[in-house]
C-alpha cells in the first residue's frame, strides 16, 4: 500500500511537474509566437476597399484579426508600438511603415500609399506636411489615442450600404461637407453625443464603426437631405473631378489643380474671414436654412469653419470659378477687390490667375519706396528670391524705374543689395508657374 501510495504520489508529482513544464513550454511557445509577430505576416488578406483610408483599412484588418487595434499594432509593428495612432496616420505614414504593411498584407506598397491623404500631394496642394496643418484637409487633433478634431466625416447611409464598412479618404477634405451618392450632409462626429470619430476605438465587439463614447452604430445615424436645387452638390462634385485628374479645365484651357486649389484657398479667406460676400451665394437656395457668418481672423485655416458652412462657402466659391473668368470678375468688381487683395501671400501667382487679376486696379497708386523694399524683403525671405515683375505684382502696382526715384537702386545696389537670380529672373519670366501652365 505505502509503495502503491508512493507510486501514486510520484505518478501525481510527475503529472503534475509534467503539466507545469508542458504548460511552461507552451507559455514560451505563446511568448515567442507573440513575439515573432512582428516578423510574420497577417494571417488574413483584407483588401483596401475603393478610396479607403488607410487607418480605416488597419482598423479593418485588427478586427478581423480578433484584435484590438492598438494591440494589433503593438503585437504586429512594435516599431509603432503606442505611437500609430497617436499620430494623424494617414498624412504621416512614411515608407518604413508602408513597407512593413505592404510586407504583412502582401498589398502592395504603391496601392497602401494610395490610400494615404500623402497620395494628394501634388493635386491637392504642392507638398503635404505631417508636422503642420495641410490646406482643405481636416485635422484631427490627436490628444493621445483620442482625436478631438472632428477631421473624420462620415455618411451613414454610404456605411449601411457597404458589405463592410469603410471610410473614405475623401471625407477627410473641407470640401467633402455632403454625399454626392446620397445627397445628404455628411456627419463629422456622433449625433447622439456629439464626440468626433476616433478610428481605432469605434468598434464594438466584431462591429464597425460605432462611437468611440456611447457606442451608438454610425450605419443608424440620421443625416440630413441637402435641398433639391441646391449648388452645393454640383460643386463637390466639380471638386473632386477636379482633384482626381489633377486638372482644371476652363474654356479650353488646363491648369494644374494644386495651384486651383491655391487661389480657391485664396478666396476662402476674401470671402469667409474678410467678408467679400456681395453675391456670393445668390445662386444657393440653402442660404434662407444655414447661417453664413463672417468671422474676421487672420490666419486662413478652413477647418475652422462649421461643416455646414463650408458648403456654402465651397458653392459659392465654385460658382465663382465656374465660366471663368466672367463669373469671377463680376464678383471682384462688385465687391471692388483690389489686385493685392487677391494676390496677398500667393507666392507663385499662376499664370490663368495672373493674367486676369492684372486686368483690375491696376495703376493710379502713388508708389512707396518703403512698401517696395518691405515687398522685396518678404519675397525674398518667402521664396529666396524675387525680382521686379512678382513685387509689382503683389503690391498691385507697376514698378517703372524711370518715375521713381530709388527704385533701381533698390533691386540693383550693386553690392549687397542685389538679388539672387535677379538678372535670370528679370529677363526670363514673371513666374515660374507659366512654365507649367501650357
Ligand atoms: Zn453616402
Ligand atoms: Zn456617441
Amino acid at each position: 500500500m505505502i509503495s502503491g501510495k508512493s507510486s501514486s504520489s510520484a505518478r501525481l508529482s510527475g503529472g503534475l511537474s509534467s503539466r507545469f513544464e508542458a504548460s511552461i513550454e507552451l507559455a514560451y511557445k505563446v511568448k515567442s509566437y507573440r513575439f515573432d509577430l512582428d516578423k510574420q505576416k497577417f494571417r488574413y488578406r483584407v483588401e483596401p476597399k475603393k478610396d479607403e483610408l488607410l487607418s480605416s483599412w488597419i482598423v479593418r484588418v485588427a478586427l478581423v484579426h480578433l484584435t484590438d487595434p492598438a494591440t494589433f499594432v503593438n503585437l504586429y509593428l512594435p516599431a509603432w508600438r503606442n505611437i500609430l495612432w497617436t499620430r494623424d496616420i494617414d498624412i504621416a505614414a512614411d515608407n518604413t511603415l508602408l513597407d512593413a504593411l505592404a510586407m504583412k498584407s502582401g498589398i502592395e506598397h504603391r496601392e497602401l500609399y494610395n490610400h494615404t491623404i500623402r497620395a494628394y500631394e501634388g493635386y491637392l496642394s504642392e507638398t503635404i506636411n505631417p508636422k503642420t496643418r495641410n490646406p482643405f484637409v481636416q485635422s484631427l487633433k490627436s490628444r493621445g489615442r483620442v482625436k478631438l478634431g472632428y477631421g473624420i466625416r462620415f455618411c451613414p447611409k454610404c456605411l449601411q450600404k457597404d458589405a463592410e464598412p469603410y471610410f473614405r479618404r475623401k471625407w477627410r477634405l473641407s470640401f467633402s461637407t455632403a454625399c454626392v451618392t446620397h445627397n445628404c450632409f455628411l456627419l463629422d462626429r456622433c449625433p447622439y453625443c456629439g464626440t468626433p470619430v476616433t478610428l481605432c476605438r469605434s468598434f464594438l465587439g466584431k462591429v464597425f464603426p460605432v462611437c468611440s463614447r456611447c457606442r451608438l452604430d454610425f450605419r443608424t445615424a440620421n443625416s440630413e437631405d441637402v435641398d433639391q436645387g441646391s449648388y452645393g452638390l454640383e460643386a463637390i462634385r466639380r471638386l473632386y473631378e477636379i482633384l482626381d485628374t489633377g486638372m482644371f479645365r476652363f474654356v479650353n484651357r488646363y491648369a494644374y489643380s494644386f495651384l486651383f486649389f491655391r487661389v480657391l484657398r485664396q478666396f476662402v479667406r476674401i470671402t469667409k474671414f474678410q467678408g467679400y460676400i456681395r453675391g456670393l451665394l445668390n445662386h444657393e437656395v440653402l442660404t434662407e436654412s444655414i447661417d453664413f457668418t463672417v468671422k474676421k481672423r487672420r490666419k486662413n485655416i478652413i477647418d475652422y469653419i462649421p461643416i455646414r458652412e463650408q458648403y456654402l462657402v465651397f458653392s459659392g466659391l465654385m460658382k465663382l470659378f465656374e465660366n471663368y473668368p466672367q463669373n469671377f470678375l463680376s464678383f471682384c468688381s462688385l465687391n471692388h477687390l483690389r489686385f493685392t487683395d487677391l494676390c496677398r501671400d500667393i507666392a507663385l501667382l499662376p499664370f490663368w490667375y495672373a493674367e486676369v487679376v492684372d486686368r483690375l486696379n491696376r495703376g493710379g497708386k502713388k508708389i512707396n519706396i518703403k512698401e517696395v523694399r518691405n515687398a522685396i524683403a518678404y519675397l525674398s525671405k518667402k521664396q529666396g528670391w524675387t525680382c521686379k515683375e512678382h513685387v509689382s505684382k503683389i503690391m498691385g502696382v507697376y514698378l517703372d524705374y524711370g518715375k521713381t526715384k530709388g527704385l533701381r537702386e533698390l533691386f540693383y545696389s550693386g553690392g549687397s543689395g542685389r538679388l539672387p537670380g535677379q538678372m535670370e529672373l528679370d529677363t526670363l519670366i514673371l513666374c515660374p508657374d507659366e512654365k507649367v501652365i501650357y
